[in-house]
């Protein structure tokens, strides 16, 4: 293998291969009933966030490479040889999405950990490898005083990954994280290194975006970077119904706001009925700003809390007393803009073996809100899940990607549930899943797609028009369908 012997980790059969995959099978009361594979005897497994998809895989490649002419050749070589031998090839970095997007049964898999950046500060860009994380990122153009300017509110994410779900976050008035990006290079089924942007290869750029790596392996990418900034925040207490509204407004009547998210009370006594919208804008003095920390007060200091909420609505009514009074007064002092978004996934983790952390997304037109909580309001207290955060995001319209869940400017609302890992656990997120799906589809608004797969196949197409215009392209550039993975079987195989 060259060069590639030095860092490359290639994973053997007969073992548990990387840290998801084996807390999944620490975890002791799995019953079988789940729907999931048994695990084969010697068998190499990958699970996702979700710890509710361990599958078995041919050969697991770890990269933490740059994405050079080695790199190049060895994904190449791999691919050849998957083709060959007839197994699916996927390509990941973090594995957080949750219903096998990022794994294939019987594949080889390539996870991606590189950690480069080629700054260009004339032209606020900058170039990465594929599976950089945006911890790293950050860690990169913190020194330099950039920031990124479309990513996920948490760091742990391939900068790849989030091309091919299309994310968003926190920085307004963006679209996803695709708007930011200018170019990439693509080694398609056959091998070949493409470069796609908006003047190259558009369609296959577009396809790419939120195409959950089903157009082929991304190299590398040049994205937009912006100055990192020193953020005050304000604080306004609402009710949950006007926060889609007063969302817009507050944008639209100041173009000075950087980043912006709003807050739903969880308790079931008041559920969705107090909102919290949150925007920060530049400050005066932005000299001798702070090297990135983490975004710090709540997601820190209130952990235990957060993490009592099931069954308690005490502890859930003392979290959003925290967070709208304690908050603002304690913790609501001037942060960088790297800060704010330097924050890992394990700050909230669970550490409980018998249940797992499970999230949500919807899409809904801002003066619709109102509507998304009416249906929550009548869906998800009477179901058996634990809702234990919600944050409201704004996402402005997606005219690129295929796979798009923006096409009018949307309020994103992401929840966080804690779910129980019993048959009647998934059972019920099923049905309460779809539920909420069926509602919102009937609002026009759309589901995000790294999730579970617990849409049904027509509330998948319905949210999703382009999609047989999508999967009918993959079958031209990917015939021998190389690229796949557990989403593309469970939706898009018999399209
Ligand atoms: C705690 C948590 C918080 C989240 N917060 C947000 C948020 O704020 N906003 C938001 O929009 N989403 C959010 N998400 C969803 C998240 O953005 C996606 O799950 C994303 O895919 C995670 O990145 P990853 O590196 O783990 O991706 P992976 O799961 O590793 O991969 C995702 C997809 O990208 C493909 N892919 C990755 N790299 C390549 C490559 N080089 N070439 C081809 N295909 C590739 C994979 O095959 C897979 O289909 C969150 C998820 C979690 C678990």
């Amino acid at each position: 293998m060259g060069k590639f012997t030095r860092r490359t980790l290639l994973v053997g059969g007969g073992a548990l291969a990387g840290g998801l995959s084996t807390r999944y099978w620490m975890k002791e009361n799995i019953p079988a009933g789940l729907g999931l594979p048994a695990a084969p005897q010697g068998a190499m497994l990958l699970d996702d966030a979700s710890q509710l998809n361990p599958t078995p895989v041919q050969k697991h490649i770890v990269v933490k490479e740059n994405a050079d002419d080695a790199f190049i050749a060895m994904l190449r070589r791999e691919l050849s040889e998957a083709r060959t031998d007839r197994r699916p090839f996927v390509v990941h970095a973090a594995r957080h999405s949750m219903g096998g997007q990022s794994l294939a049964k019987d594949a080889t898999a390539v996870t991606l950990d590189q950690d480069f950046l080629e700054p260009d500060t004339a032209n606020s860009i900058c170039r990465v490898p594929a599976g950089v994380r945006w911890a790293q990122v950050i860690g990169h153009l913190d020194p330099i005083g950039f920031s990124p300017k479309v990513m996920q509110s948490n760091n742990d994410f391939g900068v790849a990954s989030t091309f091919c779900v299309n994310a968003h976050g926190w920085p307004v008035p963006h679209s996803g994280f695709g708007s930011t990006v200018r170019s990439l290079r693509l080694m398609n089924a056959g091998g070949e290194v493409v470069t796609c942007s908006r003047t190259e290869n558009r369609d296959l750029f577009n396809m790419t975006m939120g195409g959950y790596g089903l157009t082929g392996a991304i190299i590398d990418l040049e994205m937009e970077m912006v100055p990192n900034r020193r953020l005050k925040p304000e604080y306004i207490k609402l009710p949950g119904r006007e926060l889609g509204t007063r969302f817009v407004k507050e944008l639209a009547d100041d173009p000075a706001i950087e980043m912006a998210y709003g807050r739903l009370d969880v308790t079931i006594d008041g559920f969705f009925e107090d909102g919290l919208l949150i925007t920060y804008k530049p400050v005066e003095d932005q000299s001798d700003l702070p090297a990135a920390s983490g975004s710090g007060f709540l997601s820190r200091t209130a952990r235990h809390v957060f993490r009592a909420q099931p069954g308690s609505d005490r502890v859930k009514r003392g979290r959003w007393y925290l967070e709208t009074e304690i908050g603002p007064a304690v913790g609501g002092g001037e942060v960088t803009r790297n800060s704010l978004i330097n924050e890992p996934v394990v700050t909230l983790d669970d550490r409980d073996p018998t249940r797992t952390d499970i999230l949500h997304e919807y899409f809904v037109a801002p003066e619709r809100l109102a509507d998304f909580i009416t249906a929550c309001q009548e869906v998800i207290p009477s179901s058996y899940q634990e809702l234990l955060n919600i944050t409201l995001r704004y996402v402005d319209t997606d005219r690129e990607s295929w796979l798009n869940y923006a096409s009018t400017p949307r309020i994103a609302a992401v929840m966080l549930f804690s779910q129980e890992m019993t048959v009647r656990g998934e059972a019920d997120m099923a049905r309460m899943t779809s539920a909420l799906i069926e509602r919102v589809i009937g609002m026009g608004g759309a589901y995000y797609l790294p999730y579970r797969l617990h849409a049904t196949d027509r509330q998948f197409i319905r949210s999703y028009p382009r999609a047989g215009e999508f999967v009918a392209a993959k079958r031209e550039i990917d015939p021998d369908l190389l690229f796949t993975n557990l989403m593309w079987d469970r939706y898009m195989a018999r399209l």
